[in-house]
């Protein structure tokens, strides 16, 4: 077994400097003294990304250098490990997921709530948690473990900024728990992959938070110019304020404009149901789209994906709705 790292940034390998947090720690050398003494050690290569970043600096490019590397080193690799920071991470690995979808050798992404030079840190915990899941025969796809939990990558959240169980898949139950020995609770949900993606690019995508009280002017607003899509966070499992004056009006102009409009749900566990009520029919009338039970980072990944591949209209549409690396459950 070949294991190859990507060491991309985040707290992990950060130290105290006046302006706060930033990368440089000797996150190799920690990271080999980790290994000391295991058979694997001399099968790992390591790549750091430069410049290291705080993830919640990662664009589409950044996600792009992580797939390039992995890449890069699949022909010798029989895993992979990222480590990553956790702002950002669930974007990240939900991205990987479409993009690797069809690399066949599992990717798992991990960092930490602590510095890995701060006693007490979950840093060691993660890393060599990711590890152990990155070689299992069990493992498969684009995995986040963090906090003694194994998630499919793209089913993640981040749940909380300190606690070290830090992320969440609410819409499905986790891949593995640890312990002695591990659970493992089933393979992820079955994609259709995708052969030879073009790489991410950044795409003028809006993600807008419907709340109460929101008027026309301010939805107009908010859109002008017109973004390349719109995804829109509703109540519940796809509703709006359908009868503000004005406000279907703005979203009808944007789909006469051919801008994809992509329901998502405020609901931290969630599966959009368009026309179910009549709040929400307005929506389905105009032809947008439900985001089923996709988290936000996988709907924001997964639509920087389709766009970056090109697809629009009718294509966008039909592919944003089915399951390319099990990012979405399809109902019976
Ligand atoms: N801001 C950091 C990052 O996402 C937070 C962390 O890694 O925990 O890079």
């Amino acid at each position: 077994m070949r294991l190859h790292v990507t060491y991309s940034g985040g707290t992990i390998g950060m130290v105290d400097s006046p302006e706060g947090l930033r990368p440089g720690a000797d996150l190799q050398g920690w990271f080999e003294s980790q290994l000391e003494g295991i058979e694997l050690a001399s099968n790992i290569s390591m790549s750091t990304l430069d410049p290291l970043i705080d993830s919640s600096e990662a664009t589409p490019e950044d996600w792009q250098a992580i797939i390039d590397d992995i890449n890069a080193h699949a022909g010798e690799a029989d895993a992979f490990l990222v480590l990553h920071g956790t702002d950002t991470m669930a974007y990240s690995a939900a991205a990987l997921s479409y993009a690797l979808a069809n690399l066949g050798k599992p990717v798992v992404l991990t960092g930490s709530q602590y510095p890995l030079g701060v006693v007490g840190s979950d840093a060691s915990a993660n890393v060599t948690g990711a590890l152990r899941a990155a070689i299992s025969p069990h493992a498969q796809g684009v995995m986040l473990f963090f906090g003694h939990k194994l998630l499919a990558g793209n089913r993640a959240t981040k749940t909380s900024s300190w606690a070290f169980r830090g992320f969440e898949s609410p819409s499905v139950s986790p891949l593995a728990r640890t312990g002695a020995p591990w659970r493992w609770y089933g393979p992820p949900h079955p994609g259709t992959g995708w052969q030879d993606p073009s790489p991410y690019t950044r795409q003028d995508v809006a993600v807008i938070d419907v709340v109460p009280g929101i008027s026309a002017a301010r939805l107009r607003a908010m859109t002008t110019p017109h973004p390349a899509a719109l995804i829109l966070r509703t109540f519940g499992v796809g509703n709006i304020p359908a009868s503000e004056p004005g406000l279907v009006d703005v979203l009808d102009v944007l789909a006469h404009a051919d801008v994809p409009i992509i329901v998502a749900s405020q609901c931290y566990q969630a599966e959009v149901m368009l026309g179910h009520y009549e709040a929400g029919n307005a929506l389905a009338k105009l032809g947008a789209v439900g985001a089923h039970d996709m988290t936000l980072e996988a709907l924001y990944a997964k639509t920087v994906f389709l766009l970056s591949q090109d697809k629009r209209g009718a294509d966008f549409a039909t592919y944003m709705g089915s399951s390319i690396a099990g990012e979405l459950t399809l109902q019976d």
